[in-house]
């Protein structure tokens, strides 16, 4: 019996890119073999993969002069790699919206001057900072965001206004929830892990001119984007069958509509939980309104005894991976592509029934 997974990441995916998955287990397509065990050279790989990453370019409309990569390390790789490929001038602007920034900025001191330049730590990152008109250096060589927050439930409504400079964005569990303008953007990156497909997979999508030889010293030939998009992300053996899942979860999100029905279809689902949130006596919404996340809504009860009776009688009921983040605590219901509205629906109807028992 398969369960309503509220987890924040490895999430839940289509039960329908699974069933197919599940088909083509032992024999993909003729070829007498699975997806897992064919050469990343070979043409029915090659297929696979051209084939992703023609959707993923197709859902996103992302431009000619922007390179998709389909890399290996999840998203914490690129926080290395980001520095690494982009420091020319050993600078760079960090926003802190939660514990996934903050890690991108430590790492990034490590390679050079990482300046926080805004954070939202004084409350427990609980609302996106105000980035109309931040202190940025001139010779920053990135504004750095994290635009979806995971584990706190914000999301950046507003791109930041970067004075110029190029945006790079961790959009881990926002990764085509909603239409994005790429141009926006010198690089997006996200692990697959919340949205797309399986952990271990990141996409990398990066304007050509970020693209270059000039990375700093001693960066690892397989974390330099120059090497992976010269070679079409084959310079060694990528995560084949993770990016195979991927590639069908792009189709799923194609006949669903694309990315603007991904939107609707979010926002109708989010809006369920966050209506009854703003009217429950009991629950209540951790975040600022105007910043709340669509993919991730942390709640409490502000009673620690009853948020774990909570969690507890959920499970039970088949509402699985509610806890909230060990360092946030409370609960948090993760609603990626994904999990259908019958899920969210039912579950609302589980806290109010909860509600009734324990108000
Ligand atoms: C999960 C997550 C990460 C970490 O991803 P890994 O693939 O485990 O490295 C980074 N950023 C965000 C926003 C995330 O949600």
């Amino acid at each position: 019996m398969r369960v309503y997974n509220f987890s924040a990441g490895p999430a839940v995916l289509p039960e329908e890119v699974l069933q197919e998955a599940a088909d083509e287990m032992l024999d993909y397509k003729g070829t007498g073999m699975s997806v897992m065990e064919m050469s990343h050279r070979s043409k029915a790989y090659d297929a696979i993969i051209k084939d992703a990453e023609k959707d993923i370019r197709e859902l996103m409309n992302i431009p000619d002069n922007y390179k998709v990569m389909f890399l290996q390390g999840g998203a914490s790789q690129q926080f290395a790699a980001v520095p690494m490929n982009l420091m020319k001038n050993k600078k760079a602007a960090y926003i802190i919206t939660g514990q996934w920034a903050k890690k991108a900025y430590q790492e990034a001191k490590m390679y050079g001057d990482a300046v926080a330049v805004a954070s939202s730590a004084d409350k427990t990152f609980s609302y996106i900072p105000d980035c109309s008109d931040l202190d940025i250096p001139e010779d920053a060589d990135y504004v750095y965001i994290c635009e979806n927050n995971t584990i706190y439930g914000t999301k950046f409504k507003t791109l930041p206004n970067t004075k110029g400079h190029t945006l790079v964005a961790d959009v881990s569990s926002c990764f085509l929830s909603e239409p994005v303008d790429v141009t926006k953007y010198g690089v997006i990156y996200g692990g697959v892990q919340k949205n797309v497909g399986p952990a271990g997979v990141v996409i990398v999508i990066a304007r050509e001119d970020l693209i270059t030889d000039d990375v700093l010293p001693g960066t690892p030939t397989m974390l330099k984007w120059k090497t992976q998009a010269d070679n079409d992300s084959l310079y060694n053996t990528p995560p084949c069958y993770g990016i195979y899942i991927c590639g069908k979860v792009f189709k799923w999100i194609k006949k669903m509509g694309g990315l603007e029905a991904m939107k609707a279809h979010n926002e109708k689902k989010a809006k369920i939980l966050y209506d009854f949130l703003d009217s429950s006596k009991l629950f209540k919404g951790t975040v600022e309104p105007k910043d709340r996340s669509l993919m991730n809504v942390p709640f409490v009860t502000g009673n620690e005894e009853l948020d774990a009776k909570f969690v507890k009688e959920a499970t039970a009921a088949g509402f699985v991976n509610l806890k909230g983040h060990r360092t946030v605590g409370g609960m948090r219901a993760s609603i990626y592509n994904a999990m259908p509205i019958e899920g969210v629906e039912k579950l609302v109807e589980f806290m109010k029934k909860f509600e009734a028992e324990n108000g």
